[in-house]
């Protein structure tokens, strides 16, 4: 919620009532600002609990695989994201706000979101709990068009109805399609472009410029991105219905020194846990961890969200799968497959040598309110501490409300 949801879609972060009233039951408690590997191991942590419950996402960004991606210039959809919600190993990243046209590749509602928080007015923004950096930046900002490219056509756009309708609806940003000729379709997107854009922008107002039918087979530059090369696309369906873009042989050369790519999330290993390194998963069936995908199963080890079935879906999406890991986790039970030797009593030690003790629910609590309380002066939902030194400081009680 906190490093993931756009901060202008705070409705969706009511989710957390639900978490408040999960943290106040009776049994539960958080050891936070641990990492797996690093700090605890899981054989760790299996000794200590009945069963593990791998909840780690997918934190890291799909890659293109063209020439130019590393040059700077380029960025990804999961460092902006980071970088706008205040995630700490994200305050410093560089985001190039000076050049006035970013192309983005991808139109999923990853880039929807990165291209309204860039192109929104500052001053909205300020109602929000984006990180204080991310303010600053872009009310400094001189971007104006962000172009969306996608290698398929309106139908298949990636970006999902609501999430699209809430972008035409938006009041400072404008939608523009110049490919008319593609919005013809019987489709809901293809009819909500037809009748929500315009041709060609108007002078001065921010826009998210949409281009179908473009795959990027270069990023331009020597020392830095100059540009993206595309190459255009036609459509084909395969018998069993799925449309796939096939490349003409045109190519155009889209000038521009900022380049971000979102093109989907891809989970990365945790030490000491089964990775399936094609999938980009950890291997499972229906949540019960596998030794390695398609074999046998790991005892009391469990995984949920995007790091079981892979980077997509939304909140609800993820509400299922769990209740289906649950489930199984709730049948092994009854099956006696958790019961262990468990090593219970003192803390013991953690990998780098420290006490193994978290920060507990009183802490979250204690930064929690800090951050509500600054927010409240200034008209927000809260704001955010983003540096770990400082979070820390709050938690101890030594940082007052600034
Ligand atoms: P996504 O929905 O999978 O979109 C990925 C985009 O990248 C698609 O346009 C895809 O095109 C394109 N792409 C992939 N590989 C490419 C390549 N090699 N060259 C060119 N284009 C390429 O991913 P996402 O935007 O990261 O979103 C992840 C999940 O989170 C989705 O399920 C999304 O709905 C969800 N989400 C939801 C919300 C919300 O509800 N508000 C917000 C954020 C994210 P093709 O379609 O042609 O493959």
């Amino acid at each position: 919620m906190r490093a993931g949801v756009a901060p202008d879609h705070q409705h969706t972060k009511a989710i957390t009532d639900l978490f408040a009233r999960i943290e106040a039951q009776p049994g539960f408690s958080y050891a936070l600002g641990l990492e797996v590997g690093v700090d605890v191991t899981h054989e760790q942590l299996l000794q200590r609990h009945d069963a593990v419950v791998y909840a780690t996402g997918a934190s890291a960004d799909r890659r293109l695989g063209v020439p130019g991606e590393d040059l700077p210039g380029n960025t990804t959809a999961t460092a902006v994201v980071a970088w706008y919600n205040g995630h700490p190993d994200h305050v410093a990243t560089p985001i190039d706000l000076d050049a006035e046209r970013t192309v983005v590749v991808g139109n999923g509602n990853v880039a929807l979101d990165v291209a309204r928080v860039l192109l929104s007015d500052p001053a909205q923004l300020a109602r929000t709990d984006i990180a204080d950096h991310a303010l600053e930046a872009l009310r400094t900002s001189r971007l104006r068009c962000v172009e969306l490219v996608a290698r398929r056509g309106p139908a298949q756009a990636a970006f999902t109805v609501p999430e699209l309708v809430g972008l035409l609806h938006h009041p400072d940003v404008d939608v523009v399609v110049p490919q008319r000729d593609l919005l013809d379709g019987d489709d809901v997107k293809s009819r909500l472009l037809r009748e929500g854009t315009t041709a060609e922008p108007v002078e001065g107002r921010r826009h998210v410029l949409l281009r179908f039918l473009a795959a990027p087979v270069e990023v331009l530059g020597e020392r830095a991105v100059t540009g993206v090369r595309l190459a255009r696309t036609r459509l084909e369906t395969d018998v069993d219905g799925t449309v796939r873009a096939m490349p003409t042989g045109e190519l155009d050369d889209v000038a521009t020194t900022s380049v971000l790519r979102s093109v989907g999330y891809r989970s990365t290993p945790v030490p000491g846990v089964p990775f399936d390194p094609v999938a980009h998963r950890i291997p499972n069936v229906g949540g019960r961890v596998l030794d390695a995908a398609g074999g046998a199963l790991l005892p009391r080890t469990y995984v949920v969200g995007w790091a079981k079935r892979g980077p997509t879906g939304f909140i609800g999406t993820n509400k299922s799968c769990s209740l289906e890991t649950v489930n199984h986790l709730l049948a092994d039970v009854a099956l006696g497959r958790l019961d262990h030797e468990s090593v219970l009593g003192a803390p013991g030690r953690s990998v780098r040598g420290q006490d193994l003790v978290g920060l507990d629910l009183d802490a979250w609590r204690r930064l929690d309110a800090h951050e509500r309380v600054a927010g409240r002066e200034q008209g927000r939902p809260r704001r955010k501490v983003v540096e770990r030194a400082r979070m820390l400081d709050v938690v101890n009680g030594v940082a007052s409300a600034r």
